[in-house]
């Protein structure tokens, strides 16, 4: 049968490998690293586990739809709970907001919380509701970049609806005029660095984010957010796909204007078709030597990066969830930081996720894993190390003052992952995480495709290409490229 070879065993390759070996191929992924799952990878330090990448788990189905595909049942392989309590908002003067996946609870909150009101929370996620009823289709779930996507009735109904999704304003304007309380407004902005954007220049047709984690919900795998990428694997593995790991692809060989194999340091392989899962900008850069990349790739804005500290902490602290966001006093002045100056804000918005909350063994008993974020510019070259020095004391500074605790003192254990080791670890330029940021209007058009008009047998899939960043969007972009190609038999 047909043979499709994959650079990189990142989940869209894990992916499309899985989606391949259904159609009849005979599938070989190349993974430069010794583990699989690229981002979602995890690791232990001390006593501690920590997934080392995505913390938020929305859209589970497009996980659980890999194992229908091959006639498995999803439940055999991993299973996750919805959140009720989805994140824990804390601001520097005292206020706490609990976000609850009961929409009248949470909308009961903001009121109490907030000068907001339940309605002005209930009109914005159905705002939200409504800008994913018209674009999911079409900007989504199929390629932006093949006539046929503009010829079905579905293109033709958004299209048609182009006015609803907000385009035309910034998504922090949007917000504004959603909520009375400046605390609201934050809320609803921070949803832009989702996918790695700025809500001061983004469209507000971003707004749609918030539906995703509010409305359709947030999960939790029940053994952390790297079992997604193991039970992936196996189900792989189990359709015969083979995997050769430590194996860095340097070259995708083209013949003639088409795609005929790639070759590793050691060997070269032929295939029918390859699949890269390795940022686009790299992949054209460093395997597409010979072939002129096309000049928006080369140029485009990418998203935002981020600093982590990952922390054995020894104490629980009742007041935190699962996710917390610990915010910034000055969002436009943050956000400037991080796309204009491209440096780090003096006060950064923190976010906290604790695995050991829903997984009590990521932690020993009575204490926690903390993965402490923060959203940073891509990597240009800055002074990092003075950066990172900087941005640990603000990041203790604030987490001690709101959790009235001397945060430094309860640090076991400590590493540190930045946009230079984001970007080699994983081959994401710059560091970026989300591949091209969506700070401009036509973003989702400007994306590159999963495919090249001028490279046969060649696709593109992962959250460097359409549809975009993150687990749904990069599992999606699976699915697109599966569906132009045809079945090996
Ligand atoms: P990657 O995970 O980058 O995988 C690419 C793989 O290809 C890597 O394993 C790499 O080693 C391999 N590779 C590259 N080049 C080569 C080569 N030449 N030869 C062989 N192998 C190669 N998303 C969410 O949904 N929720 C979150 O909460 C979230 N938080 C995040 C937090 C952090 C810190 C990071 C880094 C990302 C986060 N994301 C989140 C984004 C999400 O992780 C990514 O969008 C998604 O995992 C991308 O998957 P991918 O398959 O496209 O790429």
């Amino acid at each position: 049968s047909k043979k499709a070879g994959i650079v990189g065993a990142g989940l869209a390759g894990i992916a499309t490998a899985i989606r391949l070996a259904c159609k009849g191929y005979q599938v070989r992924v190349f993974e430069a690293n010794s583990y699989p799952g690229g981002k979602l990878s995890a690791f232990e330090q001390g006593a501690y586990r920590f997934d080392a990448g995505p913390s938020l788990f929305t859209m589970p189905q497009y996980v659980d739809e890999l194992f229908t595909l091959a006639g498995k049942n999803p439940r055999a392989y991993f299973n996750y709970q919805k959140l009720e309590e989805i994140c824990h908002y804390f601001w520097d003067d005292g206020v706490q907001l609990r976000a609850f996946a009961n929409k009248d609870e949470f909308a009961a909150e903001v009121e109490k919380k907030t000068k907001s009101t339940a309605l002005e929370l209930k009109k914005y996620l159905n705002k939200s509701k409504e800008i994913y009823g018209i674009t999911h289709r079409v900007f989504l779930e199929q390629s932006l970049h093949l006539l046929k996507t503009y010829t079905n009735s579905n293109t033709a109904k958004s299209f048609l609806n182009i006015g609803k999704i907000d385009a035309m304003r910034t998504m922090a304007q949007a917000n504004q005029g959603f909520f009375s309380d400046e605390k609201m407004v934050q809320y609803a902005n921070r949803f832009a660095t989702y996918n790695g954007s700025n809500p001061y220049q983004a469209p507000a047709t971003l707004n749609i984010i918030p539906h995703l984690e509010q409305n359709l919900g947030a999960y939790f795998p029940d053994g952390g957010m790297y079992s997604i990428t193991l039970a992936l694997l196996k189900l792989a593995e189990e359709l015969g796909v083979k995997f050769s790991f430590n194996q860095n692809v340097e070259e995708i060989i083209v013949k003639n204007g088409a795609v005929t194999g790639l070759k590793t340091v050691n060997q070269v392989y032929d295939f029918d078709l390859v699949l890269s899962n390795m940022d686009v900008y790299f992949t054209y850069t460093k395997l597409l030597k010979n072939f002129k990349a096309p000049k928006q790739i080369l140029t485009q804005e990418r998203s935002s990066s981020a600093l982590i500290f990952y922390w054995g902490i020894k104490k629980q602290f009742a007041d935190l969830g699962l996710h917390n966001i610990f915010f910034s006093d000055d969002y436009r002045a943050e956000f400037d930081a991080i796309f204009n100056t491209k440096t780090i804000y003096r006060d950064p918005t923190v976010y906290v996720n604790i695995s050991a909350k829903l997984k009590s063994d990521d932690a020993p008993s009575g204490c926690e894993n903390w993965f402490t974020m923060i959203n940073v510019p891509n990597n240009s070259g800055q002074n990092w190390d003075k950066l990172i020095t900087e941005a640990r004391e603000y990041i203790l500074k604030k987490l001690s003052k709101v959790l009235k605790t001397d945060v430094a003192s309860l640090i076991e254990n400590e590493s540190v992952l930045d946009p230079r080791s984001i970007e080699s670890k994983t081959s994401s330029f710059r560091g970026s995480l989300y591949g091209t940021s969506s700070n401009g209007k036509f973003a989702a058009f400007l994306r590159h495709a999963n495919f090249n008009k001028k490279l046969k047998n060649l696709y593109f899939v992962g959250g460097s290409v359409h549809p975009g960043g993150g687990i749904p969007l990069a599992l999606l972009s699976a699915k697109i490229v599966a569906d132009m190609i045809k079945p090996a038999k």
